[in-house]
């Protein structure tokens, strides 16, 4: 049977980098013992007081179809909570409810781009950047970023690939490298995107995990407010990730066609996850500095081990739950030191060639396993790394 461009074109065929992940998992199902720094993921569950929160209001008849846009107790704290956030006016009107970071990431596109669109994203990239953009027929293109420019992007990259493009997506603070994009940086993709008419779609679902620098929305920058959509979810900032939970803010015009969009979607988020997450949110910022902690105090453990070694040098992590490491110096492309770190020390990294070209030759560490054991296989790393130095 026919199957769609779209969907047999999601997946590019050819090495991804991603060998290395799958080949570990092969590993554990044979019962091998592979410490994993390649997860997404905290190592702590949805705490037990949002579980009751939900629990309590599945039980209390909560269980039917909910409103579309989100229930309007949760489309008002977010508001209030961006609008505290950025200083920019924020209110209901302004915010759809969505099941996840990445619903908005799919939405955010087919609401700004018709097929055959080209739409822009930065380098190095969350995974499912390309593949959102492909399923929806658009023409996916990467602009290069630099290591040693902190993968900050420039503005001649951009300027490069911005010929007919009608959106640009970015991710501050980013995964994988850690950079959280500097008000330079910012001001300067906010100028590219009023010159060029584009749309600005900004992923910033790790803006409660911030180590240096600061964090800022683009939307607040000037005349920035009708032409940026801002993704945020509580995947990250509630260690939620299974609860499907997130929201996109933008003009309402805009959000009363996503609403459209979701009808004929998602239909909406379960009643009881939302009424969950407004229980999380009013746990208030103390809350989600404890969810964020452990990466706080992982990322200050990476930079002191660090220190000791000379082949493996991280790019600063000023924000999110993963280190980028530039492996560079040891000849070895990411793939091929991941690969080797795995057969030989059974420990599993992401090599930076699956996040685009511009992170080659490094790794994407997530701290997210026990402080002990992510010390000793961090050691083990940069030991192994040693190996291949140059003489
Ligand atoms: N954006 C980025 C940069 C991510 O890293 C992730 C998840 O890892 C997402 C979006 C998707 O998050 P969600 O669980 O809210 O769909």
């Amino acid at each position: 049977m026919h199957k769609s461009h779209r969907i047999s074109n999601i997946n590019e065929a050819g090495s991804d980098g991603w060998e290395v992940f799958l080949k570990a998992r092969q590993m554990i199902s044979e019962g091998v013992n592979v410490t994993e720094l390649s997860i997404g993921e905290h190592d702590v569950r949805t705490d037990k007081s949002i579980l009751d929160a939900m629990h309590v209001s599945a039980l209390a008849g909560n269980t039917g179809y909910a409103m579309v846009p989100g229930i309007q107790s949760l489309r008002q704290a977010i508001a209030e909570r961006v609008q505290e956030r950025t200083g920019v006016l924020t209110g209901v009107d302004n915010v759809l409810i969505t099941p996840g970071g990445q619903a908005g990431l799919f939405a955010t596109h087919a609401a700004t781009c018709d097929p055959g669109d080209r739409a822009l994203y930065v380098e190095p990239f969350y995974t499912t950047y390309p593949s959102t953009l492909r399923a929806q027929g658009l023409e996916a293109v990467s602009i290069p970023t630099r290591s040693h420019f902190g993968f900050q992007p420039q503005r001649a990259d951009i300027e490069k690939f911005v010929q007919d493009a009608r959106s640009l997506l970015i991710n501050s603070p980013n995964n994988p490298s850690g950079a959280i994009y500097s008000h330079d940086t910012m001001s300067m993709i906010a100028d590219v995107c009023s010159t060029h008419n584009l749309w600005l779609i900004s992923d910033e679902v790790y803006e409660t995990q911030i180590w240096s620098s600061r964090h800022i929305s683009p939307r607040s920058l000037p005349d920035m407010q009708e032409r940026t959509l801002v993704i945020g979810s509580m995947s990250k900032s509630h260690a939620m990730t299974g609860s499907r939970i997130g929201w996109v803010v933008g003009p309402p015009d805009m959000i009363r066609h996503l609403i459209d969009f979701a009808t004929n979607t998602t239909y909406g988020v379960a009643g009881f996850v939302q009424e969950a997450a407004l229980f999380a949110l009013a746990q208030g910022v103390k809350f989600e500095e404890n969810i964020a902690a452990p990466f706080k105090r992982r990322r200050e453990m990476t930079l002191d081990i660090l220190k000791g070694f000379k082949t493996v040098k991280a790019i600063d992590p000023q924000g999110g739950m993963y280190v980028m490491l530039d492996i560079r110096a040891t000849s070895l492309s990411g793939i091929e030191f991941a690969n080797r770190l795995l057969d030989r020390h059974h420990i599993a990294v992401m090599p930076g060639e699956s996040f685009g070209q511009s992170a080659a030759g490094h790794l994407r560490i997530a701290m997210t396993i026990a402080d002990g054991a992510y010390r000793d296989a961090l050691r083990t790393l940069c030991q192994f790394a040693t190996e291949f130095a140059d003489s």
